[in-house]
């Protein structure tokens, strides 16, 4: 391990339980002009109720059904922040390319964390992911990190319209089930 990969276990780990995520440091320097520091984002998120709550989440499954999360140094596939996938064994997986655009700064890194928390959540419990209502919640959730409270329906709308019925990926994907009241009627 690096010298980073301690400063970050160290800060993420000063809760009660140590943190259980992986950290895959292809590529990280330390001592280089990465763009973003591993202390800052685990200082970040145990500052942050929503990103704390988060983690938390994301150890609790971790605990039951096995599976990590990684941070990779490096882009990532389909210019992709992060992803989330399911095992065959029911193991949930999360991976973050921590030089995309969207995670070079501690505080987008973080906020793609709570995104991709919400995938991770509902994954484990059985729901399909990738759809788009999985995607509203994952984006909703995002919204609360950001806001740091519950965003209002019509922030709840807008942003249904903005990341998911005008976005030419997220509104290829299915649907995957009934969408909430709200967005009923608003295009998808
Ligand atoms: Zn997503």
């Amino acid at each position: 391990m690096t010298l980073g990969d301690n400063l970050a276990i160290n800060s993420l780990a000063s809760g009660s339980r140590a943190a259980r995520i992986t950290f895959v440091t292809d590529g990280f320097k330390p001592d280089g002009l990465d763009p973003i520091s591993l202390q800052n984002f685990g200082n970040l998120i145990s500052e942050n109720h929503v990103a704390q709550a988060a983690l938390n989440q994301v150890q609790k499954i971790q605990t039951i059904t096995g599976g990590k999360v990684t941070l990779y140094f490096k882009d990532g596939p389909r210019n992709l922040a992060g992803s989330v996938n399911k095992t065959i064994d029911g193991g949930m997986n999360m991976d973050m390319y921590m030089l995309h655009n969207a995670n070079v700064r501690p505080q987008g890194a973080v906020s793609t964390f709570v995104h991709e928390s919400s995938h991770y959540m509902r994954g484990s419990r059985g729901f399909e992911i990738g759809t788009q209502v999985d995607e509203y919640m994952a984006f909703r959730r995002e919204l609360l990190f950001e806001l740091g409270r519950k965003p209002t329906i019509a922030e709840r709308q807008a942003m249904w319209l903005e990341k998911i019925v005008e976005s030419e990926y997220y509104s290829s994907l299915p649907v995957g089930g009934e969408l909430p009241r709200i967005l009923q009627g608003l295009g998808g």
